[in-house]
């Protein structure tokens, strides 16, 4: 049955009609009547079914989708390993409380997320449903294991809109504005961003210790929270040496080092976590948009002396480690593993950076391409200088979707093009991407 349906999704990208097609603008209408216009669509096209890297939507075009649903669908849309463990636990169980009875999925989750997070220590983990969730966990656990309060969080960190972690997200338009008050105790540093502070990863670790000692006072520090490649702040890769350096302070000041890995974890940069490209291994890493292929799953992991010091009942939830999620978790994790996509990421990686580097070489408003695996971007400047250019990404972006290619915007400037594509994309798929997306920053210059 499964097959069947994924039959009739070809693996090219077709544009049949003019995009956003009559059936989706029409779902778009009732849309409007019952959705808060809170939540925005970047490309309102409504789906269908998806194979691979293909989406379709209600009026059957095939869009190529180079955003992975925010870097959620690693392995790719419609994955039969996933499908079939997926369905098998549906019929199974759908839901016990892993609070009230366990069952085995969670465990096993946990197992792998100790096996392939960074760090030979002993460890322990808890599952959530949304990566905000994991990263407030992370925040108690810290907080309680070291019995101080203030949190370390850097310029353009995204880590989440519920109340705590729109306190720990630094870029205020969409994501803070009037929402407030909000939570105290947190403390922003400036974050290593190569492109526009021109210095080494020493230096700019240097200047965020040194901002953190005088104006908090490292031992009123329960942790720094970083994400090793900021994600919706703008694919910013910080200087080599900077993370490192960082740890080293926490390591000194008994702080608890948490990495973000939420968006840049599973494969997604070409290794398993972002932080094992320099080495560096974290107190506690927090896990979900990769981890469970679309189902909602996120992970805190970390030593056990932390993460066992929360008292019997001091973390859960309803939901959290639901046995679906779990079950789809082992299966992509499994995916991820057979088929190599972490090496796949490092091809993916080569190919588009050599292709924006390329582009650069040709037009004068990609001031900077970056990024690592598949997790790569442009950051588009008014020509000749550093000045952001929001317009170009928002008119990249539109010209894309028209042709029916997603790609994803982000940056506190809004100027910053990212690609996330699926770690299972084929070349040609990759190449007619490129094209498009080529074609995109030659007539926004
Ligand atoms: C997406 C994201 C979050 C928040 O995850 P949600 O599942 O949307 O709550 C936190 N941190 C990072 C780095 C993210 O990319």
């Amino acid at each position: 049955m499964v097959s069947s349906i994924q039959s009739e999704v070809g693996t090219q990208r077709k544009v049949i009609t003019e995009l956003p097609g009559p059936k989706s603008r029409a779902l778009h209408e009732r849309r409007k009547a019952v959705v808060s216009a809170g939540l925005t669509n970047g490309f309102p096209i409504y789906i269908e079914r998806a194979d691979g890297a293909i989406l379709v939507d209600a009026d059957g075009n095939q869009i190529l989708d180079l955003g992975s649903g925010i870097a959620v669908t690693t392995i790719g849309h419609a994955v039969p390993e996933l499908i079939e463990a997926v369905s098998a636990q549906v019929a199974a169980f759908t839901h016990t409380c892993f609070m009230v009875t366990p069952y085995e999925s969670y465990v096993e989750v946990c197992e792998e997320l100790a096996t392939l997070t960074p760090g030979t220590y002993a460890k322990t983990s808890a599952l959530f449903n949304s990566g905000s969730e994991a990263v407030e966990n992370a925040v108690k656990v810290a907080r309680l294991a070291t019995g101080r309060q203030a949190i370390v969080v850097f310029d353009h960190a995204y880590h989440g809109r519920t109340n705590l972690t729109m306190a720990l997200t630094a870029k205020n338009m969409p994501y803070k504005d009037r929402f407030g008050p909000f939570a105290p105790e947190i403390y922003r540093v400036p974050m290593s961003y190569p492109f526009l502070d021109e210095l080494s990863g020493a230096e700019a670790a240097a200047i965020a210790i040194k901002e953190i000692e005088t104006q908090v006072g490292a031992k009123n520090v329960a942790a720094l929270l970083i994400e090793p490649i900021q994600g919706e702040g703008g694919f910013i890769v910080p200087a080599d040496g900077f993370l490192p350096a960082l740890s080293e302070w926490t390591t000194q000041n008994g702080v608890v080092f948490i990495a973000d890995e939420i968006q840049s974890g599973f494969c997604r940069t070409g290794d398993w976590f972002a932080v094992d490209h320099e080495g560096v291994v974290p107190d506690l890493v927090t896990t979900a948009k990769g981890l469970a292929g679309g189902m909602p799953l996120a992970g805190l992991t970390g030593r056990a002396e932390l993460m066992n010091a929360v008292h019997e009942g001091g973390l859960g939830g309803t939901y959290g480690g639901n046995p679906v999620a779990a079950a789809a978790a082992l299966a992509t994790i499994k995916t991820l593993r057979d088929r190599n996509l972490v090496a796949r990421a490092r091809e993916i990686g080569d190919t588009l950076l050599t292709a924006l580097h390329s582009l650069q070489q040709d037009v004068a408003i990609i001031g900077d391409v970056r990024g690592r695996g598949a997790m790569v971007a442009m950051e588009l400047t008014q020509p000749g200088t550093k000045t952001p250019n929001a317009a170009a990404a928002k008119s990249i972006v539109n010209y894309c979707n028209q042709q029916g290619v997603i790609v994803l915007a982000c940056g506190t400037y809004g100027n910053v093009i990212r690609l996330l594509p699926p770690l299972v994309i084929s070349d040609e798929q990759l190449a007619d991407g490129l094209s498009v997306l080529g074609a995109a920053v030659r007539a926004a210059s």
